[in-house]
Order: C-alpha cells, then sequence, then structure tokens
C-alpha cells in the first residue's frame, strides 16, 4: 500500500555547529556555561529545494555526526510523515543502547519547517492553530561569573537584585526565574526573598536543578511558602522525592527532569507528584509530542509551562510555535535566549516587547539563516571546540552528588583562573 503524502522528499541532511557568546558565564548546579552556547543547526533539504531548519544541542561534533549518521534513513522519505519518523529513528523498542529522541526532535523541527514553506503556513497553523499572538516569558536569572571585561558577575543578594531589576527594566518580565543549586540552599533562600522583595508584585520560581536532599527541599520551599510563587522546580531529583515535597509543602512542584516522556506522564497523573510540566520541544522529541502530552495534561489538570535547554532563534521559534498552539499554557514559559550576545537567525535576536515575544507568522517555524552569521559562529566554534558544561572552572576537579551537600562559597568573588583563556 503507498501511503499518499505531500509529493515532497528529503534529499540531504545537513549539520553546523556554532559557538555563540554569552553575555557572561551561566552556574548551574552541575557546573557552568562557559560564556557560550554550542548549537548544531540542523537543516533538511528537499528534492526540489525547500531547506528546513533545525536545532540541537549535544556539545557540538558528536551532534554533528549523530544527525548525518541518520541521512541513510532520511533521504527519500516524506518530510509530512512525521509521525512515522518516531518508528523510523526512535522506537523505544530497537534502540535502547542509543537513544535517538533529542535527534528525532531537531529532525521534526526541520521536517514542520519545510511542510510550513510547502503550504505557505506557520508550523502553528499545522498544529491546530495559535490560540495567542505571542507568549510571555519569564525572566532566566543565573549566579554569574563576571565576563572577560569583568562585568555581569551576580553572586550577591544586591548584585542578583541589581540583575533582575535591570532584565526587567530592558524586556519587561513580571516572572521570574532563579537558577540554583550553586550556593547553599540557605544561601539561595535569602538571595530569592530578597529579590522578592526587590520586585514586589511580580511572580516568582526556583530551580536548582534536582540538588537539593529531599528535607532541604521541603525546608526551602516553606521557607518561600509566603512568596508569590509559580511553583519550585526539580528541588530534588526522583518522582517519590518530589512526591514527598508536593505532600510537605503548598507551593506547588515542577519539572523538566523527572516528567519528559509519557511512560513519566503517566507514573504522575497515578501517583501525583508533579504539579506543573514543563515541555520540552528536544526533550520530548518535537513540537508536536509537547503538544500531545500538554493534551493529557489539560485532561488531567496539571499546569504546564514551556522549558528551554539553552536555545538560539531555530529552538525558540518552536517553543514560540508551541506555546502558540497550547490552550492550558498556564504559566510563562523559560528562556535562556535574553542571555545571548548575538544569534544566527536573519534579523537578529528576536526582540521582547513587555515580557513577551510575537509568535513568527511567515511559512514554516517563520525564522530563516543568516549565512553569514552561521559562518562566523561556525569558525568560532572551530576556533574553541566544546566546553565542559557539567565542570565549574572555578572549582576544578569537583563535580556534585545527588543530593548534594558540596556548595559553592559565596564569599569568593571574582573571575576564575580556568576562564582565562575564555574570550567571553
Ligand atoms: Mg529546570
Amino acid at each position: 500500500m503507498t501511503i499518499p503524502g505531500s509529493g515532497l522528499t528529503i534529499a540531504d541532511v545537513r549539520a553546523t555547529s556554532v559557538t555563540v557568546p554569552l553575555q557572561a558565564p551561566l552556574r548551574h548546579s552541575n557546573g557552568t556555561h562557559w560564556g557560550r552556547f554550542v548549537r548544531t543547526i540542523v537543516e533538511i533539504e528537499t528534492t526540489d529545494g525547500l531547506i528546513g531548519l533545525g536545532e540541537m544541542g549535544g556539545g557540538g561534533a558528536s551532534a554533528e555526526n549523530a544527525i548525518i549518521a541518520l541521512k541513510p534513513y532520511l533521504v527519500g522519505h516524506d518530510p509530512a510523515r512525521t509521525e512515522a519518523l518516531r518508528f523510523m529513528l526512535a522506537n523505544p523498542t530497537a534502540s535502547l543502547y542509543n537513544n535517538r529522541t533529542q535527534l528525532l526532535a531537531a529532525v521534526e523541527f526541520a521536517c514542520l519547517d519545510i511542510l510550513g514553506q510547502h503550504a505557505g503556513l506557520p508550523v502553528h497553523a499545522l498544529l491546530g492553530g495559535a490560540v495567542r499572538e505571542k507568549v510571555e516569558f519569564a525572566s532566566y536569572l543565573f549566579y554569574r561569573y563576571p565576563s572577560a571585561d569583568g562585568s555581569g558577575e551576580v553572586r550577591t543578594h544586591e548584585q542578583l537584585a541589581e540583575h533582575a531589576r535591570a532584565l526587567k527594566a530592558e524586556h519587561g518580565f513580571r516572572v521570574h526565574k532563579l537558577k540554583g543549586g550553586v550556593f547553599h540552599p540557605d544561601y539561595e533562600r535569602e538571595s530569592f526573598r530578597a529579590l522578592a522583595g526587590e520586585l514586589d508584585g511580580d511572580r516568582f520560581r526556583y530551580d536548582p536543578n534536582g540538588v537539593l536532599s529531599v528535607e532541604d527541599a521541603i525546608r526551602f520551599a516553606n521557607g518561600v511558602a509566603d512568596l508569590d510563587n509559580d511553583y519550585i522546580e526539580d528541588p530534588c531529583y526522583g518522582l517519590n522525592g518530589m512526591r514527598r515535597v508536593r505532600e510537605n509543602t503548598r507551593v506547588p512542584t515542577a519539572t523538566n527532569t523527572v516528567v519528559v516522556n509519557f511512560e513519566q506522564l503517566a507514573a504522575n497523573v497515578l501517583q501525583p507528584a508533579v504539579d506543573v510540566i514543563l515541555l520540552d520541544t528536544t526533550f520530548w522529541g518535537g513540537i508536536r509530542p509537547c503538544v500531545k502530552a500538554a493534551g493529557v495534561c489539560e485532561t488531567f489538570q496539571l499546569g504546564v509551562a514551556v522549558h528551554s535547554s539553552g536555545e538560539l532563534g531555530i529552538q525558540l521559534a518552536t517553543m514560540l510555535h508551541l506555546g502558540a498552539v497550547v490552550p492550558n499554557l498556564s504559566f510563562a514559559a523559560d528562556a535562556h535566549y535574553h542571555h545571548l550576545r548575538d544569534d544566527v537567525i536573519a534579523g537578529g535576536k528576536m526582540p521582547y516587547d513587555d515580557g513577551a515575544i510575537a509568535v513568527p507568522d511567515a511559512p514554516g517555524l517563520g525564522v530563516r539563516l543568516d549565512r553569514e552569521k552561521v559562518a562566523e559562529y561556525a569558525e568560532l566554534y572551530r576556533e574553541l571546540g566544546p566546553y565542559p558544561y557539567d565542570r565549574d572552572p572555578g572549582r576544578p576537579g569537583w563535580y556534585p552528588l545527588l543530593p548534594n551537600h558540596d556548595y559553592a562559597d559565596p564569599a569568593i568573588g571574582g573571575r576564575p583562573a580556568a576562564l582565562e583563556t575564555e574570550p567571553y
């Protein structure tokens, strides 16, 4: 039987790794983004010359190689058959040793981009249609090392509050997320309270990437429960730990870590541990699985937000199309985007307006590559190579246990020696 399709056929698959500078190195519970993001841009071209764009992380060369290795699977395939891709590339019983979910996501983005261009429709129109024209974002606040010019450090409560005030003034954010797990939770709780005091009337969320013990997580949540919290995100690791936190605080719980597929979503429905599911277009394997997951969340009345895994404009576009079509998007989305100094898309970085970004309306994902920028940042990637995302340049040799009990010292300021050769 021949399945009728779009008439389009994939002819080529390309991948280009780029390094785009950040305003300052971003600290997190496992290490640091060393002043830059390494992302891999995926291009899928059809026999009649349409080019669809995808994007993924993965540290550069290995992501490139993994995408190119899919070429024999993809050439000759109809990009309209995105559901078939799940079984072609990432059948859960076929590839336990070679999880391709994140590759599938980048391929799905590109296929949807092709289809939208072919139909003359934005991707959101292929996904049920937009229910909003713009997506609200939270400020994503990190503790930061100073950049190479000495500016941008965020370590003290005052520096954090000042940073948040500046971002709010520039972009209009009304929701603020503190990425924690860097310093002792008692210090971060004081930081968080100082932030909330500074921006009274706004809303707040805290995310230490799962490194607190269950007891510390409960203590943190109850220590901020009087504030205007959206939720506490992955305070500890594991559904059972999250369930104990949820049972012992009135602050809602959220995750982008322990509910990242449908099996885990089902487990969370049967034995609730998490109130708000942060959908990530990469982690879930594409925009369409996120839309499906949002439907499950709607049915069981779980909250939905959009997760950021560190994006350039292509991935941001996928987040905007997702945000546009999910009726039950109950919280502002997350994005690292405002920490970038530049982007690889034509026209430069998408602007924030009053804390929100407009959903692209051009056909497909609605973003095209600026080839000069891609060449510039591909060269920068070749020059600098990858960086150890899960290492802290300020604490050579350190790595966290779960739960962590060896946090960085907030009294130590300045730029670590290990960043001397880093340009940003
Ligand atoms: Mg998170």
